[in-house]
């Protein structure tokens, strides 16, 4: 792609970012639908996300995805919030409207939609989620909305007795309490627990049901989905969601739907 005086520019907001696959994401999107865009990660101190956001007002960027550790803190900078962004009380997604900028939510879209690919129905169906942080909180919204019943566990447990006040319909224990895992159809770790090679397993994948399903958030392979697969358990990475949610934001900046099959080759 040509860069020209034309060119939109959009791009991540995190800390440490180097690891990020979203540029890659959006990139390939502009290209296949032959737009004159492009996608950049910025890696931005604590100390400057509030000159950041006045920096993206002032350069007309006209978009960015938002990531750790600040899908919280940009709420306090930014000057409208959709609100399921606010119920769920994270933003991972702004955009430049009339000169305003306005943050969105699309963790718990791209959870649903990519879980609905291998459990199509999961109204009343039993689900544990593992965690209570900004990822956990998106992923409880969007399943309460489709009506499943849901059990969180976290390590600090106040941090989900919190997350009940927001969330009425939802039972919450301390991570010790893993026989709760027992009869969950669907179990999700949405704790960053498995993202260094050295973190321990968060519970034994014996504990599962032979038909759950375990959801790991995390998009790349941890040792506890090498090891719940190995038990013959059904697992789904974290890419899947990744696809489906930059694929929600890419709509909301542009008006264009993809399909996540053209990305998964991107993949390949
Ligand atoms: P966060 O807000 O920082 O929350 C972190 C959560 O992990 C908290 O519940 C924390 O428990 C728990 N935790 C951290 N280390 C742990 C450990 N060693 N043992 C048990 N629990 C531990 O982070 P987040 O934004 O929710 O992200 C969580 C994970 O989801 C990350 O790995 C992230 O990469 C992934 N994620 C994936 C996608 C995707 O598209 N696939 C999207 C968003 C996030 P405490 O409350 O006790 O600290």
């Amino acid at each position: 792609m040509k860069i020209t005086v034309e060119t939109k520019l959009y791009g991540i907001i995190g800390h440490p970012i180097k690891h990020s696959i979203s540029p890659d994401i959006h990139n390939f999107l502009f290209n296949h639908f032959h737009m004159n865009a492009v996608y950049v990660a910025f890696d931005v101190e604590p100390h400057m996300l509030k000159y950041t956001v006045e920096g993206l007002k002032a350069l007309k960027i006209q978009g960015c995805n938002i990531t750790l550790p600040y899908k919280e803190k940009i709420m306090d900078y930014i000057d409208e919030i959709d609100e399921e962004a606010r119920i769920i009380g994270a933003v991972n997604t702004i955009k430049l409207e009339r000169g305003n900028i306005k943050g969105y939510n699309t963790d718990g879209r791209g959870f649903i939609k990519s879980l609905k690919k291998y459990a199509p129905d999961i109204r009343e169906r039993k689900m544990a989620v593992i965690g209570a942080g900004g990822a956990a909180k998106a992923i409880i919204y969007a399943l309460l909305k489709e009506n499943a019943s849901v059990v969180v566990l976290n390590r600090t447990y106040e941090k989900a007795v919190k997350l009940r006040e927001k969330f009425k319909n939802i039972e919450v224990y301390p991570l010790s309490h893993k026989e709760k895992l027992k009869d969950a159809e669907i179990v999700i770790n949405a704790t960053s627990c498995g993202l260094n090679k050295e973190d321990g397993l968060l519970f034994s994948p014996s504990i599962l049901k032979e038909d759950a399903i375990f959801y790991e958030l995390i998009y790349h392979e941890t040792p506890l989905q090498y090891e719940t697969k190995k038990r013959g358990i059904k697992t789904i990475d974290g890419k899947d969601m990744l696809i489906e949610q930059a694929l929600i934001s890419f709509y909301i900046w542009t008006g264009k739907r993809a399909s996540s099959n053209q990305l998964k080759e991107m993949f390949k």
